[in-house]
């Protein structure tokens, strides 16, 4: 495979039947190429690069004996036993605003014509930067944690739980309702198996040993005291204990069960 730079924001590639192709440098690449894989993303076309840098995962975490839960938060994106949360803001209104527009737009226009395939590239070209977001929170969020954690804890998804909670949160009736709840419930589990990718991908590097545990009633359970009730939930960010009045972030406090499920102190 023939790489070359052709200064600080350019290289080139030879791909079999396309020849020379430009492409935006953004990163060296290190060690033997094994493969190159080019893919579309909305309204841009990448070009990945695969290498083989001798890298090998480490046999033990360097930080023997730590361990972290995570929680999928309701009020933030990514919540830790530690206490620490991780979020960003993967829409800025305006783009809800605009997102919305181009929605409504392309549900008015013909299929086949000019102008929806314009609206339609614009949308994929909004829809790729907030996906591009999501990944680079998650690649980021996941190096941190895996860094810092011989284990890491995560909920697992399942489907039929996802179901039940679905039938929870929907309380206007109605198809559309239902409909609007399936699609936030995709979006969310979408975001949450990504975020499990970027953290199997840096478990790689530290030796990071990941369990996946079920999930059920995390939210609803004192930590301290074990106590279940949804009425330890006083609002969707505060928990706190109707029987030992334990208050923390509700998010923190399901982190804490989710670590508990999957990992015991070895000091007790
Ligand atoms: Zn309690």
């Amino acid at each position: 495979m023939s790489i070359q730079r052709l200064g600080r924001k350019w290289g080139r590639l030879k791909l079999p039947k396309l020849g020379w192709v430009r492409f935006r440098w953004s990163r060296s690449p290190k060690g033997t190429v094994r493969s190159v894989t080019v893919s579309r993303d909305g309204a841009y076309w990448y070009v990945s690069i695969l290498c083989e840098d001798g890298q090998t995962t480490p046999r033990a975490h360097e930080r023997s004996d730590s361990a972290v839960g995570i929680d999928r938060g309701v009020v933030v994106a990514v919540a830790t036993s530690d206490g620490d949360l991780f979020n960003r803001t993967f829409h800025t209104p305006k783009e809800h605003e605009c997102e919305r527009r181009l929605r409504r737009r392309l549900s008015r226009q013909h299929k086949g014509s000019a102008n929806r395939a314009r609206t339609q590239a614009a949308l994929s070209k909004l829809t790729g930067r907030v996906r591009a977001r999501r990944a680079d929170f998650a690649a980021r969020t996941a190096r941190v944690l895996c860094g810092q954690n011989a284990v890491v804890v995560l909920e697992k998804l399942h489907t039929t739980n996802m179901t039940r909670s679905a039938k929870g949160t929907v309380d206007a009736p109605g198809t559309h309702v239902r409909q609007k709840a399936g699609l936030n419930r995709a979006i969310l589990a979408r975001g949450w198996h990504g975020f499990k990718l970027a953290v199997v991908n840096a478990a790689r590097r530290t030796g990071t040993q990941i369990v996946e545990v079920n999930p059920a009633y995390t939210s609803q359970t004192c930590h301290p005291c074990g106590h279940v009730a949804p009425e330890n939930r006083e609002s969707p960010s505060v928990f706190r204990c109707v029987v030992c009045g334990y208050r923390a972030h509700a998010d923190v406090n399901a982190a804490r069960n989710t670590r508990a499920r999957g990992w015991t102190s070895p000091s007790g």
